[in-house]
């Protein structure tokens, strides 16, 4: 069986990623979907709202996939969990030149692991969860950045509630 991992923080979920799951989820028996956990930095929605905006928003999709939480080193993940595959998005060169050393220090660290990098939609080339942060603290218009419930649950952050 094949199993893929796309890893990261969707903090929030964005189009961008939203896209790169059900077209990565075509490409694996199983797709895991894989919120990193990262201790020194605070997000703006805790790892279970996340996990919890993955599951409402994937939910249509057909196919395997599981949505997690992990913390330490993606490829100590990977080899428990007979994980061959890493799938990235990707926007930019910039993303390119930093994707290019963590392939390489991930494929020292663990050989039996790959990178697959999906090319992001022209759509999406811009979105960034930290751009969709910013333009949400400012109360702009997301309605093309993100989903829908997304944009609900960001109201709910900024009002308070
Ligand atoms: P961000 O960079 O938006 O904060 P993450 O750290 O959660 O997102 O990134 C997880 C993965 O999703 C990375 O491989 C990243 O390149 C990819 N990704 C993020 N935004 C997009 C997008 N708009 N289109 C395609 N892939 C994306």
């Amino acid at each position: 069986m094949r199993i893929g991992i796309f890893p990261g923080s969707f903090d929030p979920l964005t189009n961008g990623h939203l896209d790169i799951i059900r077209r990565a989820n075509r490409l694996f028996d199983k797709l895991i979907v894989a919120v990193a956990k990262n201790s020194t930095k605070v997000g703006l929605f805790t790892i279970n709202e996340r996990i919890n905006i993955l599951e409402t928003c994937c939910s249509d999709i057909k196919g395997s996939i599981e949505f997690v939480s992990f913390d330490g080193l993606l490829v100590d993940y990977c080899k428990k969990n007979n994980v061959s595959s890493i799938v990235r998005g990707l926007r930019s060169v910039a993303d390119f030149e930093y994707e290019k050393s963590i392939d390489s220090v991930n494929r020292k660290l663990y050989p039996g692991i790959d990178t697959v990098f999906l090319m992001a939609r022209e759509e999406n080339m811009a979105i960034s969860s930290k751009i969709i942060k910013e333009v949400a603290s400012c109360h702009g218009d997301l309605s093309s950045l993100v989903p829908q419930f997304v944009q609900n649950q960001i109201k709910e952050k900024f009002s308070g509630k």
